[in-house]
C-alpha cells in the first residue's frame, strides 16, 4: 500500500481533524514537493478528501486534507473459545456491523471455518459496502500459533484444534486476504492504532478474556517475539497459597485470575446461588452484583482478584518498564471498578522506577468488541502504518526512493 512517506503522511491524517499540505510538511519532515505528490496520489485513491480551509495570517487559505473513512475496510475475526466475535470496522475505527457465534469449543475446524465464513459474508452485507473496498481479514486466535504458516497449533482452551491452517483456510474459503495473529498481539495492535496519542510508548495491555496474556509494544513497536506467541503470563504465580496448577506450581494467573477459576471459586464458597448462570460470563456478572451488593464472601473474591491482577500487572510493568498499563477484555466494563480502583494504585506505587517516572493504569477505550476491532486493526496497520520494518523492506527492493531517505 504505497511506499513508506505515503503511509507516514496518511497516519498523520488519520490521526488529525485535517492537515494543511504545510502542516502535514512540518510534521513528517519530507519536502513540500513530495507532500505535494503523495497527496495526489491519495486523493487519486479516494484515501483522503479535500473539507474545507483553514486560514494562516494574511497568506491563501490553507485546504484541509481528511481521511476518508469508508474508503477502505477491514473485518475482524476473534476466536476465543467461548465466542467468535466477528466486525466490519471503517478507517475511523466504526464498527459498521458485527456478529457473534456462540460456543467455536463446541465446534470442529472444518463447521468452525464455515460458520466464520458465513459471518464475514453477513458483516460485509450488513455494512453495504462493496467487497472490493475490503483490505482483508484480520484473525486474532488463541496462542500458541505458528505465525509464518497462519496457523492455530494447540490452543489448551480449544481441544479439537490442532494445527489448523485457519489463515489459509480462510482466505481459501472467503476469497479475502487474511492475516493471523495471536489475540494479544491484536489487542495490542488495536491501542497503538486507536487507543493512544501517536505511536510511541512503552505499554502493555493486559488482556483478561477465557485466558489472560498481555500483549507488548515497546517503543511504539507491537513485540510478537520469535514465533509470535510473546506474552504467556498465564503461569506467572500470583498466589504461593493458591490452587494447583496443570503446569505443577500453585496459584498461577491461570487457576487464579481467569474468571472462570473465579466463578469456581464462588459456586464453592457459596457466593452463587443456586439459580445462578451455568455459564462463565453470565455467573461471573452475579459475582460482581453480589459484590456491588456487600456480600462479604463475593467481596472477598473479587477483592483477592485485584489484587492478584496489581501483582500481575507490576510484574509486568518491570519487567519491561512500562509507561502505560492498559486492561481490557469482553468482561472488563464489569471488572474495571474493582481493578483499577486500589489495584492501580498499586501498580504505579510499587515499580521499580517510580522515582524517574509515573505509570498510566487505565482501562481500554476500544470497548466491547476489543477482540474483534483488534483483529482488523491488524489489517488496517499492515496495510497503512509506518513502520521502521516498512523501511527496511524498501531498502531491500533497493527503491531509490527509500535509498535517498537513508543518504
Ligand atoms: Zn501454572
Amino acid at each position: 500500500m504505497g511506499s513508506y512517506n505515503q503511509t507516514v503522511v496518511l497516519d498523520a491524517i488519520r490521526r488529525s481533524e485535517g492537515l494543511s499540505r504545510v502542516e502535514l510538511a512540518a510534521v513528517t519532515g519530507l519536502s513540500a514537493q513530495a507532500v505535494t505528490n503523495i497527496c495526489r496520489r491519495l486523493l487519486a485513491d479516494g484515501l483522503v478528501r479535500e473539507a474545507g480551509t483553514t486560514n494562516v495570517g494574511r497568506g491563501k487559505p490553507r485546504t484541509l486534507l481528511r481521511l476518508t473513512a469508508a474508503a477502505r475496510l477491514a473485518v475482524g475475526v476473534h476466536l476465543d473459545p467461548a465466542v467468535v466475535s466477528v466486525a466490519l470496522l471503517d478507517l475511523e475505527g466504526v464498527v459498521l456491523a458485527q456478529q457473534r457465534l456462540a460456543t467455536p469449543s463446541a465446534l470442529d475446524p472444518p463447521h468452525a471455518i464455515a460458520a466464520i465464513t458465513a459471518a464475514v459474508d453477513a458483516v460485509i452485507a450488513g455494512g453495504g459496502v462493496d467487497r472490493d473496498r475490503i483490505l482483508g481479514v484480520g484473525v486474532a486466535a488463541p496462542g500458541p500459533i505458528d505465525l509464518r504458516r497462519g496457523v492455530v497449533a494447540n490452543p489448551p482452551n480449544l481441544p479439537d484444534w490442532h494445527q489448523v491452517p485457519l489463515r489459509d483456510d480462510l482466505a481459501a474459503a472467503t476469497g479475502l486476504p487474511v492475516l493471523l495473529d495471536k489475540d494479544v498481539t491484536a489487542a495490542a495492535v488495536a491501542e497503538t492504532w486507536w487507543g493512544s496519542p501517536g505511536r510511541g510508548g512503552t505499554m502493555a495491555v493486559l488482556y483478561i478474556g477465557t485466558g489472560i496474556g498481555v500483549g507488548l509494544v515497546v517503543d511504539g513497536e507491537v513485540v510478537r517475539g520469535s514465533s509470535g506467541n510473546a506474552g504467556e503470563i498465564g503461569h506467572i504465580i500470583v498466589d504461593p497459597d493458591g490452587p494447583p496448577c496443570a503446569c505443577g506450581q500453585r496459584g498461577c494467573v491461570a487457576v487464579t485470575l481467569a474468571p472462570v477459576a473465579l466463578v469456581g471459586r464462588a459456586r464453592r464458597a457459596g457466593a452463587l446461588g443456586a439459580g445462578a448462570p451455568s455459564d462463565t460470563a453470565g455467573a461471573l456478572g452475579v459475582l460482581f452484583d453480589q459484590a456491588d451488593a456487600g456480600d462479604l464472601a463475593a467481596r472477598r473474591i473479587v477483592d483477592d482478584a485485584a489484587a492478584g491482577i496489581a501483582r500481575l500487572g507490576l510484574v509486568v510493568t518491570n519487567m519491561l518498564d512500562l509507561d502505560r498499563l492498559v486492561l481490557g477484555g469482553p468482561y472488563w466494563s464489569r471488572l474495571e471498578p474493582y481493578y483499577l480502583g486500589k489495584g492501580a494504585g498499586e501498580v504505579g506505587a510499587g515499580t521499580a522506577a517510580r522515582q524517574i517516572h509515573h505509570v498510566k493504569v487505565l482501562g481500554t477505550s476500544i470497548g466491547e468488541h476489543f477482540g474483534a476491532v483488534g483483529a482488523a486493526s491488524l489489517v488496517l496497520d499492515q496495510a497503512f502504518s509506518a513502520h521502521p520494518t516498512a523501511l527496511v523492506e524498501d531498502v531491500r527492493h533497493d527503491s531509490p526512493r527509500a535509498r535517498s531517505k537513508l543518504a
